[in-house]
């Protein structure tokens, strides 16, 4: 059974964290010499324990520090947890993981837990790897420092000084000028902040590249792998994903571009209308903050009672932050607090149509959390996030036979059409971040310019029909804005991944919600304790990196939103 560590301080500390990880590492070698594997069980307990307190205090301060990031007793309790705490729980735990990676247990525990802990815990040698320890914290640093600008981040649009999460709302406006004055707005405060930008993703590659080669790597890729925590496929496989993705989908995106951007009487789609079409997307300010939560109680009481009432509790336990504020980080996230076995999820709402999305989406990682406190193991609650986004992304599909709770019913279709269209436009954009990271990583030295000029020669190649003339330098701006690329390396095309599963959900859903739901329930039992095939496998999923999955569920896609003739005649 998990059970609580005991004697935790008011305040963890990294002084706590050193004499808890001492006494369990002199507890390894008496384990190894006993006789039976009772004593090794009892230290890998005692571990989990422990990492579920540090998980759940790093899920209170991250999310604390998310809520007001001026606020200065979180900003130096987030500052104290990534430069000391998590150092020292890093080093301990690399002792650790390599004496349990060692030790003639080893089996024995993972038969207790699951074989697939083992498989898991070794993808977390390199990325704790101590050679590497100063390097983490630089970079943890810089990618707060790029949180940092970009929740004070204002523009002007329309007279009325705003923060740049309500300017992107204002990009799908119904008015015209709105909306590009919105888009321009936007895109040219990253073109401002260029230089700046430029130069603390710089350095991030440089770090990055250095821990790989620290660790025997050419560069930082195989390492950003082992970040991932990935083991069932490489950058090969990632590659054919994306050519599957150049060939079914993105000659679909290119029909539905020219499609809207006749609706829109223009002759190539604008860069600012992208996220308009005249007669599918709902009026903004459609959604208000204040309906938001009653409105999705009723949907997920109805979806799954089961689910409702986590929602319910979420509500009552004050573990929903919905509302846009300045100062906000930018987003939204769902957190596990594992000592607590809580979710608690963070929005960034301003009452347009993408935050039924957004909340919906957040909901199905909390969903997924929720159920999965009952896994013994904390390392194993949290699938992989190819697997975790598919309880978040396959949510918003079961969703949308449902949005009548906050749409009239022709709204809700017309979301649901703007929905699928988006997941088409999803896979083509994603492939953009993914291939460019790996193109960024494979060249760590070039110049800042060099990378604009990367990102746009592969924006070209999966995004067709937009056009840019005019605002050549805003295409590139728009890379900054991915907080993934500076936070995450690599996490992007999880998405991409997890929408194959997603999309799966919503095609059997329209045949029969019964078994949609199911297997819903079965991938958030499952949680984390499979690799990602595997998920796929035991939910009777087909898999992401067959070319005909992608074929068919574009084919799907083509076929829902009405483009199926034109794609057949071209
Ligand atoms: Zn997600």
């Amino acid at each position: 059974m998990y059970k609580h560590y005991p004697n935790r301080p008011a305040k963890l500390t990294k002084e706590f964290v050193d004499q808890e990880l001492a006494k369990l590492i002199a507890r390894v070698g008496p384990a190894e010499q006993a006789g039976s594997p009772e004593a090794w069980l009892d230290l890998y307990r005692d571990w989990n324990s422990l990492g579920a307190y540090y998980s759940g205090e790093a899920s209170r301060i991250g999310y604390a520090h998310a809520a007001d990031m001026a606020d200065p007793k979180w900003d130096e309790a987030d500052r104290y947890f990534r430069e000391q705490v998590n150092p020292a729980i890093e080093a301990g735990n690399a002792v650790l993981l390599d004496a349990f990676l060692k030790s003639r247990y080893k089996d024995a525990i993972g038969k207790h837990y699951g074989a697939y802990l083992i498989e898991a815990l070794e993808t977390g040698v390199e990325p704790q790897a101590p050679v590497n320890s100063d390097l983490r914290v630089h970079a943890s640093d810089l990618v707060d420092q790029y949180e940092k600008l970009t929740s004070a981040g204002e523009v002007v649009v329309g007279g009325k000084t705003m923060t740049l999460s309500r300017a992107r709302g204002l990009q799908s406006d119904q008015n015209a000028e709105t909306r590009k004055e919105a888009w321009i707005a936007y895109r040219k405060w990253f073109l401002e902040h260029h230089d700046v930008l430029a130069g603390i993703y710089d350095r991030l590659v440089q770090i990055r590249d250095e821990m790989g080669r620290n660790l025997g790597h050419e560069n930082y890729i195989p390492l950003g792998y082992l970040n991932m925590r990935r083991t069932d496929y490489g950058p090969e496989q990632a590659k054919a994903f994306r050519d599957s993705v150049r060939k079914y989908a993105v000659p679909i995106l290119a029909e539905l571009n020219a499609e809207q951007a006749e609706a829109l009487g223009t002759e190539t789609l604008l860069p600012w209308d992208v996220n308009y079409h005249p007669a599918f997307t709902l009026p903004t300010g459609i959604a208000p903050i204040e309906t938001q939560l009653e409105n999705a109680q009723h949907l997920f009481d109805e979806l799954s009672p089961r689910l409702g009432a986590h929602f319910a509790r979420m509500r009552k336990e004050g573990l929903i932050d919905l509302e846009n504020r300045k100062g906000k980080r930018p987003g939204a996230f769902a957190t596990m607090r594992p000592d607590e076995e809580k979710m608690a999820i963070l929005c960034n709402s301003t009452g347009d149509e993408g935050d039924v999305g957004t909340l919906i989406h957040e909901m199905g990682h909390a969903f997924q959390g929720w159920e999965s406190q009952k896994i013994e193991a904390v390392d194993l609650r949290w699938p992989t996030s190819d697997g975790a986004e598919i309880h978040s992304m396959g949510m918003e599909f079961l969703a949308l036979p449902r949005l009548t709770w906050f749409f009239k019913p022709e709204d809700a279709k017309k979301y649901r059409r703007h929905h699928i269209h988006d997941a088409v436009n999803l896979m083509c954009y994603i492939s953009v971040v993914d291939e460019f990271q790996h193109w960024v990583y494979e060249n760590p030295s070039v110049k800042p310019a060099e990378r604009d000029a990367a990102w746009v020669r592969i924006w070209d190649t999966y995004m067709p029909g937009i056009d840019f003339r005019g605002v050549e330098d805003y295409k590139y701006a728009r890379w900054y804005a991915q907080s993934h690329i500076y936070a995450t390396p690599f996490y992007y095309i999880d998405y991409a991944i997890a929408q194959t599963a997603a999309m799966q959900l919503g095609m059997i859903d329209a045949q029969d919600h019964e078994k949609a739901l199911a297997t819903y329930l079965k991938l958030c039992e499952i949680g984390g304790t499979l690799s990602i095939l595997n998920i796929f496998r035991a939910a009777g999923l087909r898999s992401p990196f067959d070319p005909a999955t992608m074929r068919d569920l574009m084919d799907w896609a083509a076929r829902e939103v009405g483009i199926k003739e034109a794609v057949e005649a071209a």
